[in-house]
């Protein structure tokens, strides 16, 4: 028999685990309706997101964590479909940006629905709640980077630019030492494209 504390968290992680399920389950569907594989559909959202200097193979690579040949096939298929297009390197003329053409932006708006399902659940959630699972998720998420698990955080909390409670006590107490923006908790960012953490 598992200890009381064993159990709540072996129940956390098999919670965590159906929500994964029900997630892929979602990605799929709307992938198998567009045409699009699902490593397709996360790419070009990547692409719609980041500014152009983090959108090259070698970047997608890092943050999907995938080889850089199955990348490159993957952006291969997508731009024959027209979705996307190969642009000039920033610093280094070897390595070309991606970006998304006309028909992939709209390509975008349609498929971004796919995590609709999940998240007008959250909506009903209280304000409290939200913070509090918020705030776990990144740490756990940023505990998984610190010991090597995933490539990237792209997370306030684990960015070297990230000024913890400098003014404690204030509504805003943290601050972003990259664009010296005052924070709240729930002014944290997720999915920063200027998140600095050492490793990348
Ligand atoms: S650079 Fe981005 S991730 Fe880093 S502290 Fe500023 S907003 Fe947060």
């Amino acid at each position: 028999l598992s200890s009381g504390k064993d159990d709540i968290d072996r129940k956390i992680t098999s919670a965590m685990e159906k929500l994964i399920n029900i997630q892929r389950m979602l990605l799929w569907d709307k992938a198998k309706k567009e045409g699009l594989s699902p490593i397709q559909i996360q790419i070009l959202t990547y692409l719609n997101g980041y500014p152009k200097e983090l959108c090259r193979v070698s970047d997608l690579a890092v943050e999907f964590d995938l080889t850089k040949a199955t990348v490159s096939d993957t952006v291969s298929t997508l731009i024959n479909k027209d979705l996307l297009v190969r642009g000039p390197g920033i610093d280094d003329r070897r390595s070309h940006t991606l970006a998304l053409t006309h028909e992939g932006k709209v390509m975008v708006r349609r498929i971004s629905k796919w995590t609709d399902t999940i998240q007008k659940k959250i909506a009903l959630l209280n304000e409290d709640d939200k913070s509090r699972i918020m705030l776990f998720l990144m740490q756990l998420i940023k505990s998984l980077h610190d010991d090597g698990v995933i490539n990237t955080a792209r997370l306030c909390i684990a960015c070297d630019n990230f000024e913890k409670n400098i003014h404690p006590g204030d509504d805003r107490p943290h601050r972003c030492g990259f664009t010296g923006k005052l924070m709240s908790d729930r002014e944290l960012t997720i999915g920063c494209a200027y998140c600095k953490t050492g490793k990348n």
